[in-house]
């Protein structure tokens, strides 16, 4: 028997076999990188070390991260890279309409690093982009991803006001954890956007949030979470695993349960939420087009 030798490295938990993925490889997934590269957008898919960038990317969809690449924030959860930004990029809101048209996508989501540098957190920009992929397919089912924005109304009601389909935004852990996993967030602002944003949009808006588990919740903080977003309206609930995406981050605490997964989606229904995506893989915009809002 062979004795290892102690290390000091930090190393990452191993991963069970219901996290252990393929990554074959596809013509299509080379598209879909081509496509993006040619157009100089970004996606949240590669940024954040997604794991289902291959099997997204191979069926032809992908979120796109608009206003750079560079985050003002350091989420200890995420791999998006946090320094200065640079300044927006006028033309990228119609290029992203023009990757959503090539890539024939019914239902695009639209995320953006937090851009905490700007006066209206990038809302401008969110609208933009909503307004050119509507201009060039009215049709299209838009859902945006957004930062908190600071809770500011002005940034949200810029966004409110280009009628996305779903205004998502993430809750990602619960509230004992907000502190250590997203520091310059707070629980109360996230569920603060949530109900303004349900409050204005006089119900043509669905809002929809997402939580990260393995972070360390117990059970009741979890269920306390999700009663939390039923109060502020919530409309559609994701949850996932977490995963460590490099060794400097966050560690895994505890890899839940397929069948876990599965209780929690089931209470979620209980709840209320009219559509839920539990499963270790699930993340915010992962099968994002299973739910199709009607106006
Ligand atoms: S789940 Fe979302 S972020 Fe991950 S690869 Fe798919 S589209 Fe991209």
């Amino acid at each position: 028997m062979q004795h290892a030798e102690p290390t000091t490295r930090p190393q990452r938990k191993r991963l069970p076999h219901w996290l252990r993925l393929p990554l074959p490889a596809s013509d299509s997934f080379t598209k879909t990188r081509g496509l993006l590269a040619d157009l100089r957008l970004h996606t949240v898919c590669e940024s954040a070390k997604c794991p289902n960038h291959w099997e997204c990317w191979s069926q032809g969809t992908a979120t796109f991260m608009i206003a750079g690449d560079r985050c003002t924030r350091a989420c200890g959860f995420c791999a998006v890279t946090t320094a200065k930004p640079l300044p927006l990029d006028p033309g990228e809101p119609a290029r992203v309409a023009e990757a959503a048209r090539r890539m024939g996508l019914r239902h695009v989501v639209i995320t953006a690093v937090a851009r905490d540098d700007l006066d209206d957190g990038g809302a401008g920009h969110f609208r933009q982009t909503i307004e050119a992929v509507r201009a060039m397919r009215p049709d299209m089912i838009i859902e945006v991803l957004t930062p908190d924005f600071l809770d500011r109304e002005p940034a949200l009601e810029s966004v409110i006001a280009a009628r996305p389909h779903i205004f998502n935004h993430n809750l990602e852990t619960v509230r004992r954890l907000t502190p250590s996993v997203r520091s310059r967030a707070t629980y109360d602002r996230s569920l603060s956007v949530l109900k303004k944003v349900k409050a204005r949009c006089g119900g043509t808006i669905h809002t929809k949030s997402g939580l990260m588990l393995g972070l360390g919740e117990s059970e009741d903080e979890l269920f306390e979470a999700l009663n939390d977003l039923r109060g502020v309206g919530c409309d559609i609930l994701t949850l996932g695993q977490y995963l460590q995406p490099t060794l400097h981050h966050l560690e895994v605490q505890e890899f839940v349960t397929p069948e876990k997964f599965a209780e929690y989606g089931r209470l979620g229904a209980r709840l209320g939420f009219v559509h839920v995506a539990s499963g270790p893989l699930v993340r915010s915009s992962y099968h994002a087009d299973e739910f199709v809002p009607v106006r």
